[in-house]
């Protein structure tokens, strides 16, 4: 069971006021906050041992090394990969996706055909729109249906010899929609094709465990999982890592150089060129950490408890409609009321001092699909409580007074 109030203690930023009233966060799907543990952990790095890695034989470099090594880790533990240098560290989901993305360049061919969902973040469409543009392989899409589920009858027609690649994510952002993954990846294989996962929006909730996945590569960003910004990974199983060309050139990545030839380093060294976030990737460990601590099922039941109530509350209000209702979801509630601009709603809220998200959430076919130009998105995380959704709900009600 999570103690809310415990919970909450651990957050330093929850005590802070916005507009004169208490800030009521519910923009957790954009980027989670950070518990005290972590930002220790920042601070404790650039206080004591702030450092270069790898590199260096004096002691603040080798412990500086030895803690990001140590957070890698972690991650692997995590995320149940086979060998911690199958954990790329990254500067999150976008940069491990364009990894991968530019890496399978080299790896398909004209006419050959890369399937993406219909859910997906802009993060996951561009870079294999690019994909496709250099190669001349074709992107074809499976289509959602109006509750916000994938379609995946059509998904069963779409794979064939010539997939090379199928791109998805595990949950919606704009949604919350949790998607058959398991399903996905089994179909995908049937044709040797590989399968990325796009975590981001699925590690705050759920602890995936790739090996039993069996995921060619699974990516997410440490900022949405209570970890800071700019740090992220890629998993990728190490025969398809070895087979990807590095993606960028420089220190680090490197075994031997001269003019007439370079080799290049092992993993995860290989795509790990320049000098990394190390702070970043240490944090992510302490991160982790604490929401091991927590626990991932119990975070899951008690957001589960937070959605039931916030959906029951929230359809209470006079014309509001809510977008993606399957029965798996996360404590993501896209709405709109009525004909109200969600932009104008989510000004009111904020002069209330709630944090919500209004726009398209990276995520325009979506709405394209819906035929609107976005939605109010409220998404929980497990400091949030029902009596900030009575605030949510209250403060809704006078925003629609107010605009209609
Ligand atoms: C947030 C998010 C991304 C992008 O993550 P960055 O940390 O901005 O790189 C990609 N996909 C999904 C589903 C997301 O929620």
């Amino acid at each position: 069971m999570i103690n809310v109030d415990k919970i909450r203690a651990d957050f330093p930023i929850l005590k802070r006021e916005v507009h004169g009233k208490p800030l009521v966060y519910f923009d957790n799907a954009a980027t989670s906050q950070t518990p005290q543990v972590v930002i220790d952990a920042i601070a404790d790095y650039y206080s004591n041992y702030n450092s270069n890695i790898h590199r260096g034989v004096h002691t603040l470099s080798q412990e500086a090394t030895d803690k990001y090594e140590e957070a890698r880790i972690k991650i692997q533990h995590h995320f149940n990969a086979k060998e911690a240098y199958e954990i790329i560290l990254t500067s999150g989901t976008t940069h491990s996706i364009n990894m991968v993305a530019s890496g399978f360049a080299s790896l398909i061919q004209k006419g050959d055909e890369i399937i993406v969902s219909a859910l997906e973040h802009h993060s996951n469409i561009v870079p294999w729109q690019m994909l496709c543009e250099k190669t001349g392989a074709i992107l074809k899409v499976i289509p959602m249906l109006e509750n916000g589920a994938l379609d995946m009858e059509v998904y069963h027609n779409l794979v064939n010899e010539k997939t090379k690649l199928v791109f998805c994510n595990h949950v919606s952002n704009a949604l919350g929609t949790i998607n058959p993954i398991e399903e996905i990846i089994e179909k995908a294989h049937t044709v040797n094709a590989a399968v990325l996962i796009d975590g981001a929006q699925a590690t705050p909730h759920i602890k995936p465990d790739v090996q039993a996945l069996n995921v060619d590569f699974y990516v997410a960003s440490a900022h949405k999982l209570c970890g800071p910004t700019g740090v992220g990974l890629l998993y990728g199983k190490q025969e398809w890592l070895e087979k990807l060309p590095p993606y960028q050139g420089g220190g680090e990545m490197i075994a031997t150089v001269s003019f007439e030839k370079t080799t290049y380093a092992g993993l995860p060294h290989k795509f790990e060129a320049g000098t990394p976030n190390i702070c970043g990737g240490i944090a992510f460990g302490a991160a982790l950490d604490y929401m091991n601590a927590v626990g991932l099922d119990e975070i899951a039941a008690y957001e589960a408890e937070l959605l039931a109530y916030g959906t029951k509350e929230l359809l209470k209000i006079e014309g509001l409609k809510i977008f993606g209702n399957t029965s798996e979801k996360t404590a993501v509630i896209s709405f709109n009321v009525g004909e109200i601009h969600p932009y104008d709603i989510g000004a009111i809220l904020d002069k209330l001092g709630i944090a919500v998200r209004t726009g398209h959430h990276c995520a325009q076919p979506i709405m394209d699909f819906y035929k609107i130009p976005g939605t109010v998105r409220a998404s929980f995380s497990f400091y949030n409580t029902k009596e900030e959704i009575d605030v949510l709900v209250n403060g809704l009600k006078r925003a629609v007074m107010m605009l209609s």
